[in-house]
């Protein structure tokens, strides 16, 4: 994808006075406010922009891509097509700009470890990007819910780690977004250096999308860039606030995602497939609702279909079902039938006495599940089911797991299904998983490189997927635009009224 931008970059503040030639990174913060040089002929051209056999020294600092003098101005881009009909970064003349760019680090930990770094590795090529066009880099993310107070299981430094792995340089956290040391770091930066904030949910001004909150954080930056996918359907201060404040553009990943997702929509090769799992319909109703206007074929697993045999007149026994969902299924088999897609439920199913290891259980027809069971993954003739029923289909989207895959014993619809995806994308169907556990589930066999694509987003791309807008998306200005986001745009909080408090009547001193 060749980078080509546009000459009509933002309108930027200049920048304040030069540094002293030589002045170095980090050390010191500068007396007079944000530095940025404004060229930066004095950095070594990296000879060794590919991978090196020796492990290099993580790097401080990214130097940019040496551009011809004479190349004066970007070249305006002639073709600024992107699929999220947004301004992405290739419109973006970054160069000496410090931008806030929002991703989404919300990875799974555990013992302070990152235990899956997808979302950092997807992250990198916008970032390498924006360093590389010689930008200051300052990285807004969430992680978890820690509903606005510090939770210090909630630091981002583990993701700051998987980060500084994947760059090849030191990623600096600091110890809160707001606050006189974090300016500081900010002010420090200079171009092809990052700075990673705290957990930006640790202020509640977040979730609220807080004016504030928000004015804060872009007050670190020229130009906003969304690349955080995952939280695009939320309507936060650093995914909308921000972005009624500063100049904004999407990033690669949120490009790709949405190219991936919007072709299943608008384009697939058919017969088009949906296979949904889980545990639960009601997390999956709206996405369901959507996608059987779309497919050719529906195959149902995990506690999603117990809840579609329950509405189709089947007993599940203890099995996991949402009895407030089965009124809803009913609906979706009708549409179904009306539309002459195919929905596949599973005709046998393995049972176990309990959810746990080492458990009992056995393989029996869904027509006579027994009462006192429960169903916890589809059976061997559903397998089979499921994989003549897919031989022909040339498109696959994937959400769920089709039974309780964390126990091995009942993970072996799961891992089939995963192997069936990789041999269907690698004879060159369109392939697309969503959903943590899904994506675990590939992980586990090592399979999900083998992927059309894999989305970062659970509920962001479920709710794609639905055909609803995400707010951090629907607030980036118009692929080739000049005109900004008006604040106005801006999903403010509502004020929390509270009653003025009744004049209670005089209490009766009781003296
Ligand atoms: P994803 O994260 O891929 O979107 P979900 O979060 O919807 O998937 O569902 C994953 C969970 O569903 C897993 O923890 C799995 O154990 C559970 N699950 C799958 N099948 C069953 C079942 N038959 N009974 C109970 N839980 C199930
Ligand atoms: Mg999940």
């Amino acid at each position: 994808m060749a980078p080509s931008r546009p000459a009509n970059r933002p309108q930027v503040k200049p920048g304040p006075p030069l540094p002293p030639k030589g002045a170095t990174q980090a050390s010191g913060a500068s007396a007079g406010g944000p530095s940025r040089p404004a060229n930066r002929q004095g950095s070594k051209p990296s000879a060794k922009s590919s991978s090196s056999p020796a492990t290099p020294a993580p790097v401080a600092r990214v130097a940019p891509r040496q551009r011809p003098l004479s190349s004066g101005p970007r070249r305006i881009a002639t073709n600024l097509y992107s699929a999220t009909g947004k301004r992405t970064i290739r419109e973006l003349d970054a160069r000496e700009m410090r931008v806030l760019l929002r991703v989404d680090f919300n990875v799974p930990l555990s013992d302070g470890k990152v235990v899956d770094d997808s979302r950092i590795r997807a992250a990198v090529p916008t970032i390498k990007a924006l360093l590389e066009d010689g930008a200051s880099i300052v990285i807004a993310s969430h992680l978890g819910r820690p509903d606005g107070k510090v939770v210090d299981g909630l630091r981002l430094r583990p993701a700051a780690e998987r980060l500084a792995h994947h760059l090849q340089m030191m990623v600096p956290t600091t110890g809160d977004a707001l606050g006189v040391g974090t300016e500081d770091a900010v002010k420090r930066l200079r171009p092809g250096e990052l700075v990673l904030l705290e957990n930006v949910r640790f202020h509640a001004g977040e979730e609220k999308n807080d004016p504030a909150f928000a004015a804060k954080l872009a007050s670190y930056a020229d130009v906003f860039v969304n690349d955080g996918f995952g939280a695009a359907h939320r309507a936060h201060a650093s995914t909308v606030g921000v972005a009624g404040i500063l100049p904004s553009y999407v990033g690669l990943l949120m490009e790709s995602e949405v190219e991936a997702l919007s072709n299943l929509l608008d384009k697939p090769s058919r017969p088009f497939a949906a296979i949904v799992g889980g545990g639960k319909v009601s997390g999956k109703v709206a996405v369901l609702e959507a996608l059987i206007q779309k497919v050719d074929l529906l195959i149902l697993g995990g506690g999603v279909a117990n809840t579609f045999l329950v509405a189709s007149g089947r007993s599940v026994g203890k099995s996991l079902y949402e009895s407030k969902m089965v009124e809803h299924a009913r609906r979706i088999l009708k549409l179904a039938a009306e539309r002459g897609v195919k929905v596949l439920l599973p005709v046998d199913g393995v049972v176990a006495k309990e959810v746990t290891r080492g458990t009992e259980f056995k393989v029996v027809s869904t027509e006579k599940l027994p009462a006192s069971w429960h169903m916890v993954d589809l059976g061997p003739d559903s397998i089979t089911a499921m994989r003549e029923a897919l031989s022909s289909v040339k498109t696959i989207l994937w959400n769920g797991p089709l039974g309780v895959f964390e126990i091995p014993a009942f993970g072996t619809a799961t891992r089939e299904l995963a192997k069936l995806a990789a041999e269907k994308a690698e004879a060159g169907a369109t392939v697309v998983v969503g959903g943590g556990d899904s994506i675990a589930a590939l992980q586990q066999l090592n399979l999900a490189g083998k992927m059309t694509h894999i989305s970062t987003g659970g509920g962001a791309s479920l709710e794609y997927l639905e055909g609803r807008d995400l707010p951090g998306l629907a607030v980036i200005p118009t692929a080739g635009s000049p005109f900004e986001t008006m604040p106005i745009l801006w999903e403010a909080p509502k004020p929390e009224k509270k009653p003025a408090p009744k004049p209670k009547a005089p209490a009766k001193k009781s003296e």
